[in-house]
Parts: structure tokens; sequence; C-alpha cells
């Protein structure tokens, strides 16, 4: 066996998609484009979308239009990618980290209060693999404060909050379409909001700050002079990653049902073995299981680095859980304790979880870990 912690969902769609793109002689920011955040905010439930390079550039570009920048702060988790800190950085701010919940692996609302100063100017919440954050514990902390929130939604594209998809909330919320997330460009990235002046400052910021679009000068029956109000960025997708986005949205129920029956699968095989806790999945969220982590207890015969070592040797990837930034070299001068961060990134393990992941496949997984970690249930359960 050789099982990876993840393949994208790619098939001869794209690549057709693809293909009539470069054939069609516009391969840069057009009306694939166009097409692309149009189909994205109507499956969100936003009134616009704004396709960047990535989710790292959606969140420098969200933050900075926003007007955030040198002297403020922003509140982020410290369990996430380490873009979610870097792209308050990038905007010359400061992330303020804070725990989260062990039950979901997000942000803690009740320790928010106790982080906020005079300099905060947003909080950034990270749906954490997919799991929505609890928005509406935020919103009310938001609200009370005058603060902006923008959502790190990289992985939750699919996933719903009390009925209503992420994107679909009314905040500023940033998607990725990293190979690794639900649904991929390669490289990509989206911001959704209801905005329609800030969608219109999107626009510019990643087009160099220009006042027009190629597709408008393109169009247009006269010269037009364009004109430069602020400092922008190169943050275009192509018309060749739009493609490859349109037809991924196709698909995009097909993928979050097959990642969902996978992770039941997991949930029930997995709640029998004893060393190891399970994601509660709280019932007001739809997860769309962008990653399936477990914890390895204290009482488990095996550590969570020797859990993985074994399956390694057996030809099953396995990934540690999310990071903790404040613990990397580069935000040392953030140090301080976030214990529950802490445990989580030591604890935690990701398992296989794709659409094309076989029976087969999942079956020996779930046998493998029965088979470490609690040997005298063997042929209990297949
Ligand atoms: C993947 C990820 C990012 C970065 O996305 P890119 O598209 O690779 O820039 C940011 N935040 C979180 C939480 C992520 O998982």
């Amino acid at each position: 066996m050789n099982i990876p912690v993840a393949i994208p969902f790619l098939g001869r769609e794209e690549e057709e998609a693809a293909v009539r793109a470069i054939r069609s002689g516009w391969v840069t920011q057009g009306p694939l484009v166009k097409e692309f955040e149009d189909r994205f905010a109507e499956y969100v439930g936003a009134k616009y979308a704004v396709a960047t390079t990535s989710c790292t550039t959606a969140l420098h570009a969200a933050l900075a239009v926003s007007g955030i920048g040198p002297g403020d702060e922003v509140i982020v988790p410290s369990l996430s990618f380490i873009a979610t800190a870097n792209a308050v950085v990038h905007c010359g701010a400061k992330p303020v980290f804070v725990d989260i919940d062990a039950e979901t692996c997000n942000m803690d609302p009740r320790q928010l209060e106790g982080v906020i100063s005079k300099k905060t100017k947003a909080i950034m919440p990270v749906h954490q693999m997919g799991l929505p954050a609890e928005l509406d514990a935020i919103k009310a902390i938001t609200d009370k404060h005058g603060l902006l929130l923008i959502e790190d939604a990289a992985c939750a594209i699919g996933s719903a909050y009390k009925g209503i998809r992420i994107g679909g909330h009314g905040n500023t919320a940033c998607f990725s379409f990293h190979p690794r997330k639900i649904i991929t460009t390669g490289e990509g990235g989206m911001i959704t909001t209801d905005d329609a002046d800030l969608a219109a400052r999107l626009r510019r910021f990643r087009h160099h700050g220009m006042s027009v679009s190629d597709m408008e000068r393109h169009k247009a029956n006269k010269v037009i002079i364009e004109q430069y109000p602020e400092i922008g960025y190169n943050y275009r997708m192509t018309d060749i990653q739009a493609a490859i986005g349109i037809e991924q949205m196709k698909k995009l129920d097909v993928i979050v049902e097959k990642r969902r029956s996978i992770a039941a699968y997991y949930d029930k095989q997995l709640s029998t073995i004893p060393g190891i806790r399970l994601l509660r999945v709280p019932d007001h969220i739809y997860h769309n299981y962008q990653s399936y982590w477990i914890e390895v207890l204290e009482s488990s015969p095996v550590s969570r680095d020797q859990l993985m070592a074994r399956f390694l040797e057996k030809g099953i990837s396995a990934r540690r859980g999310i990071m903790a930034i404040h613990r990397e070299q580069c935000y040392s001068a953030y140090a301080f304790s976030l214990p529950v961060t802490e445990r989580i990134t030591k604890h935690t393990m990701l398992l296989a979880l794709y659409p094309s992941l076989s029976q087969e496949e999942l079956e020996y997984v779930t046998r493998c870990m029965r088979e470490l970690l609690a040997p005298d249930q063997e042929g209990a359960s297949a």
C-alpha cells in the first residue's frame, strides 16, 4: 500500500477547460476569472467574489484594503498555517495570538476580550481544517468593540455555519485553491464580500492599483488612459486557472459528499479504539472535512510521533496536526504560552482523506490503527 494524505480531484474536464482557455488566446485575468468569481459568489451566497493568486495574497489584500497597517493589531489563532499570521505582518501590522477550543481546534471566543487593546483593528478567525469557527460569538465581540471581522476560510469552501455557507455571512472571507484544499486551481485564492466599495477596491489592489481592468480596456472602442490612484500589487489569477476552477466548482458538492462519507467511516471505526480522541462536530455546523484529525492521548500505548512513524512503515503517509505559529522561530518575539494550542499541535495527526480514497485503502488505514493501538480488538469489525 502507498496511501498519501491528499490527492486533488482533477479530471478530463479540468484538462479540457485549461486547453480551451489556452486556445482562446486570452490567458491572463479575463472573462473566465469573471465567470469563476460569479459562480463562487453565488455558491457561497455573497454579493461579490474577487479572485487572487492565493489565499495568502487574498488575506493581505483584504486586510490592506480594510485599512490595516503599521501600529495596528489583528487577533488570530496561533493554531493555523503560518500564512494566517504572515498576511498580518505583510500589512505592517502585528498578529496577536489567542488560544483555541480543544473540541473544535478553532479560536476560543472566550479568550478574545482578554487580548483586545486600543490597537486592535480586526479579529481573523480561521475555519480550521474546514470546520467553521464560532462566528456568532466572534461577531458579537467585533460588533461590541467596533472591529473588523475577516475570515481565513482557506479550507472552508462547502462548509456551513448555522445553515449558511462560509463566505455568505456578510463578512470578508478569504479562500484557498491550493491542491491541499477542497478544490484547486494549482494556486489561487478568492475573497468574498457584500460590500460593493470594498470589492471595487480589491479589484484595483490586485491589478497594480490601476483604475481600469484589462478586459475593460480590451473591449473599449476608444482610447482609455488608465490611472493609478493608489499603490497596488499583481495578485491576478489567470484565465487558465479560472477555467480549472469553474470545472472544480461543478464537482464541489460531490467532493464534499465523498469527504463526509469517508469521515463518517473513520468516525465509526475509530470511535471504539482507546487512546485517541476524535473531533466532535457541533450540531449547527456542516463540515467539509478538508482534513480529518485525531488526538493521540496520554493514555495511548504509543505517542503521536511513534504512531506516525509506524504508519509510514505501513505505507500510509501521516502528517502532524496543524502547527502552532507562535512556536516558530520567525515569531519567537511573540513567545508566550497558549496551553491548548501547544497540546493540540503536539498530539494530533491527520489521516488520509480524499475523494478517490478506495474502500480497501480506508479499511487498511483503520485496520492499521487498530493493530497499533488496540491489538486485542483485531478482527472485531472491519
Ligand atoms: C492553506 C492555508 C492558507 C494559505 O493558502 P494559500 O492559498 O496557499 O496561500 C492560509 N490559511 C490557512 C488556514 C490555510 O490552511
